[in-house]
């Protein structure tokens, strides 16, 4: 019962001109799609610099996708030159904010105590943080898959409340942008370790109604596998989701 979300992280890519060009164009191809009954729900996370058009757009045209941020500020205003507050998104009534990406993780060194203030910041303004755990190929020989997710997604939901609405998205680093995406049986098993996490750390409720999506290189010939696998609810898409035709077979995926 868990509603299955097709994400697209366009990362540093698509200026607001590109961006207004690409959600008129992935609309019209997905016309009469199953994001349009709410089958699949379709979320795109542009650059700051495009939510403000991204948001004019989707209000006028009444396009039926979600949007949000690629990253938020722990703090809620004040003198930190650069940041953007969870405030000023949920202004532009974005849903959805990415926390804790790999990228972010790695060259802005943002630990997980610092993805766990975002996460809370998030959820203070009314936005559902989409939190992003994963172990690089290091980590995969030295712990196995699961052990460095799990700790990370722990420390990243202490403090929540159970009621809080959150995803989750495991993206193992050599996955990402690789061309090597995990096997659906590998996303299968780590997922089903994340929901036991969120089951010990926010309750039985919370883990049955979490989405957890897997990322790292997914695409149009890949989703279908992993849509299969009963944890594993939705897709976080990079590269793949910056070409309207392939974004949009991607959210058409047959199980
Ligand atoms: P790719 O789909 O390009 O591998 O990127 C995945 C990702 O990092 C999404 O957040």
């Amino acid at each position: 019962s868990r509603t299955p979300l097709i994400a697209g992280n366009w990362k540093m890519n698509l200026d607001h001109l590109q961006a207004v060009a690409f959600v008129q164009k992935l609309h019209w191809t997905l016309k009469d799609a199953k994001h349009e009954d709410g089958t699949v729900e379709v979320a795109i996370f542009p650059p700051f610099t495009d939510l403000r058009s991204v948001q004019t757009l989707i209000d006028a045209d009444k396009i039926p996708f979600a949007f949000g941020a690629q990253d938020l500020s722990q703090h809620d205003s004040g003198a930190y030159t650069g940041e953007i507050s969870g405030a000023f998104l949920a202004k532009l009534d974005a849903s959805y904010v990415i926390i804790g990406h790999s990228e972010r993780r790695e060259y802005h060194a943002e630990s997980d105590e610092i993805v766990a203030a975002k996460t809370k910041a998030a959820i203070t303004h009314g936005l559902v943080p989409v939190i992003c755990v994963g172990e690089t190929a290091e980590d995969l020989e030295k712990f196995g898959a699961s052990a460095v997710p799990a700790g990370q997604l722990e420390t990243a939901l202490q403090g929540l409340d159970a009621k809080a609405d959150i995803v989750i998205a495991y993206e193992p680093v050599w996955a990402i942008g690789s061309g090597q995406a995990a096997t659906p049986q590998q996303a299968q098993d780590v997922c089903a370790v994340l929901r036991g996490v969120i089951a010990k750390v926010l309750g039985d409720e919370a883990a049955a109604r979490t989405r957890i999506l897997y990322g790292g290189s997914v695409k149009s010939a890949n989703i279908a596998g992993f849509m299969r696998e009963p944890d594993v609810d939705g897709a976080l898409v990079g590269g793949a989701s910056l070409v309207v035709d392939e974004f949009a077979a991607i959210v058409r995926y047959q199980k």
